[in-house]
């Protein structure tokens, strides 16, 4: 491609734009998507990527490949967002109608664009094989656009700027086109252009309590605040409580509010948060079991081994990217005596077996509807055991009681730090 990379627009030297882009519209555009033959990733990649530049997402719509509805979706998209992305509809063929549209929202005639031309022709010909004039439609632009280089597929982006400081980008729809046209093209632009407010971000990941429970202890007024914002969010692995914060001078509304920096709210909401659920925090961010119970291990240099019966291996599963997990054994049927020595043995024997310097022990049974989880853990320290009953049987009975053992076991290897006099727990706080 490097004959024709001038097709392309670099980043302008002097920005010089007055609006503040703050807020942002998601349009994913294909007759697939309302289908549901497609999931919708992109959008959801989009809206994490914008949120974290602090910009706030106020629709996300699926719009099928028509020109009148793609036209309207940008139309109503534009009236509220500074920044409107799209993904799709920048195929070849008839029913791609992206560009189209957008020329018609901003009143602007589409050309082939020479350099465009060239670049593409030259795609075909390095394979020597003839141009698809459908094709031709890919080097199109308006005159308020530029082309945005696609390292992976036929299809340019678009980045328009509209008269009122406006933007409106055009992403191809493939995930790896899309998401590599974002990492090395718009996010730079995006960048450079100061998008989106100084945000501060702390997620709390929780164990042992339920949502409603986490939102009980936080209470109402936490809840509704809009900054910092609290959430919680119910996830199989965790209960997440994700605490954003903008400065008060940056709000649009609540003037009234004490100052304070994006920081500055995020700490004091943290110490909130801390106090209320401090016991039931085992990570921060978007750390797993498994790279929390590595972190832990790696605290005291040791290792790993696993053993459970009746769990069709969920504890292994869950467990599966921890590098320091050595041996993963799991037991189809419950043999044996079912009293909590059995499960000591399990433990003992598993980490004597595997040479590891922590073993740990997991059998499930079924207890009516529910299920009981039997969790021992055998450390150079101490020999420990616990039981549990989880909510619900099958598969989610399965997966809970896994993380009941990953959380003993975290609970285990934190608590033998403290008694060997160490500092702090590596993952979240206690
Ligand atoms: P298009 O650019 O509309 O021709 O899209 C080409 C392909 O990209 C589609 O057939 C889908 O496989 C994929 N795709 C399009 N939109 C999305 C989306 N929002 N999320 C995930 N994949 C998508
Ligand atoms: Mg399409």
């Amino acid at each position: 491609m490097a004959t024709s990379r001038s097709a392309f627009s670099v980043l302008p030297a002097t920005p010089g734009f007055a609006r503040r882009l703050l807020t942002a519209d998601l349009l994913s555009v294909g007759s697939e998507l309302l289908a549901g033959e497609t999931i919708d990733t992109n959008a959801a990649e989009l809206a994490r990527e914008l949120t974290e530049l602090g910009l706030r997402v106020g629709g996300i719509a699926a719009v099928p490949d028509e020109l009148g509805a793609v036209h309207d979706a940008f139309a109503r998209a534009l009236q509220r967002s500074d920044v409107v992305i799209s993904t799709g509809g920048l195929g070849p063929t008839p029913d791609d109608l992206t560009r189209e549209a957008i020329a018609a929202v901003v009143g602007e005639t589409l050309v082939v664009d020479p350099g465009l031309e060239r670049w593409l022709r030259d795609l075909w010909a390095r394979r020597e094989m003839a141009f698809p004039e459908i094709n031709l439609k890919q080097a199109w632009l308006i005159p308020s656009s530029i082309a945005l280089e696609n390292g992976n597929g036929t299809a340019p982006g678009w980045w328009v700027d509209r008269p009122d400081g406006r933007v409106v980008i055009a992403l191809p729809g493939p995930p790896r086109e899309m998401r590599a046209m974002w990492i090395e093209v718009v996010l730079p632009r995006l960048r450079q252009r100061q998008a989106g407010r100084d945000v501060a971000v702390r997620t709390y990941r929780l164990t042992g309590i339920g949502e409603s429970q986490v939102a009980d202890l936080l209470g109402e007024q936490m809840l509704r605040s809009t900054n910092p914002i609290v959430a919680t969010y119910a996830r199989a692995e965790a209960v997440d409580v994700r605490i954003s914060a903008v400065p008060v001078d940056d709000e649009d509304a609540a003037p009234s509010q004490p100052g304070g920096t994006a920081a500055q709210l995020l700490a004091e909401a943290e110490g909130t948060v801390l106090a209320a659920l401090g016991e039931y925090i085992w990570a921060t961010g978007r750390t797993t079991w498994a790279e929390a119970v590595d972190a832990a291990l790696g605290d005291r240099g040791w290792t790993l081994a696993t053993v459970e019966v009746g769990t069709r291996g969920t504890l292994a599963e869950l467990l599966s990217n921890t590098t320091r997990l050595v041996v993963a054994e799991s037991r189809a049927t419950e043999t044996g005596d079912q009293s909590t020595g059995d499960v000591d043995r399990l433990a003992e024997e598993a980490r004597k077996t595997a040479g590891a310097d922590v073993g740990v022990a997991l059998r499930i049974m079924a207890r009516g509807e529910d299920t009981a989880a039997s969790v021992a853990i055998s450390s150079p320290e101490r020999l420990h055991h616990e039981r549990r009953v989880v909510f619900l049987g099958g598969s989610l009975g399965r997966s809970r009681a896994a993380i009941t053992a990953a959380s003993m076991l975290l609970r285990e290897l934190q608590g033998e730090l403290q008694r060997a006099g160490s500092a702090s727990p590596t993952n979240g706080h206690r």
